[in-house]
């Protein structure tokens, strides 16, 4: 067994509620030495921050996730500042970013909404994980020179617009997507990057691989993405399982955390 990360996974949601300490047991068994869990809303930081004070394999992320733009209030990031500046533990700023293909999420607000977290991001020297969907050209844009790269994560873009995030410093998060057998697009995208350019990822309860579709997704499952990575790759499982932990702890600075 190898020791992977998951970079992304809701583990706070509450359809995780019944069966948490179950899930994380499981991944632990399954090789899945940290996960990273992403705050989606002013309203559920702190008990997501009191989630990971509990696990020593938990860190997470705070931000403004832009699927829920329309529950977002300016005090959010005012909490969000004042929780950085007490910042214990907060490994990025994130999930944020901008979502073009729900038609119905208000552009204006996702667009200033995103742009201050970006400047937070910038101001307290943080990465950021993007949630990123038909904006990439608008996302690269607001980034401009973002100097402390982060994690687009559940990458489906094409090969010039992911070299455009790797030259940024970012990394792109991979998983279930890959398992899918015709999924070509992806599977060649995957073929064609460098390797210290992934990190692998869950995206649960969302994005289940092919033998979960239609399931809840669950962090217990990385170690099948890896496999479903590794086929479509020249090198082997563990050197994969190696770079993509490597590619994690440099991108969002981790090592300031495993010594503590
Ligand atoms: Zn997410």
């Amino acid at each position: 067994m190898v020791d992977i990360i998951d970079t992304h996974c809701h583990l706070d949601f509450a359809i995780f509620d019944k069966d948490r300490d179950q899930v994380i047991n499981n991944a632990k068994r399954n090789g899945v030495c940290k996960l990273i869990i992403p705050g989606v809303r002013g309203a559920t930081w702190l008990a997501l921050r009191s989630l990971v004070s509990s696990h020593h394999c938990l860190h997470y992320a705070l931000g403004l996730h832009p699927y829920f733009i329309d529950e977002h209030r300016l005090q959010d990031l005012v909490l969000l500042k004042d929780l950085l500046i007490n910042r214990r533990g907060a490994v990025a700023i994130g999930e944020i970013g901008l979502d073009f293909f729900d038609k119905s999420l208000d552009r204006a607000k996702q667009i200033s909404m995103f742009s201050q977290q970006l400047d937070l991001a910038a101001e307290f020297q943080l990465p950021v994980i993007l949630h990123v969907r038909k904006a990439h050209d608008d996302v690269l844009k607001l980034l401009g020179s973002h100097k402390y790269g982060g994690i687009v994560h559940g990458f489906s873009g094409g090969i010039d617009i992911a070299k455009r995030y790797l030259n940024l410093g970012f990394k792109l998060g991979f998983g279930g997507m890959t398992s899918y057998p015709h999924s070509r697009k992806l599977h060649d995208l995957v073929r064609k990057l460098p390797l210290d350019g992934i990190v692998l990822e869950t995206d649960a309860p969302d994005m289940s691989g092919y033998k979960y579709r239609g399931q809840r997704n669950s962090p217990e499952f990385l170690p099948i993405y890896l496999d479903a990575i590794a086929d479509l790759r020249p090198e082997n499982l563990q050197r994969i399982a190696e770079q993509t932990c490597r590619n994690t702890i440099d991108v969002l600075a981790l090592e300031t955390f495993l010594t503590n």
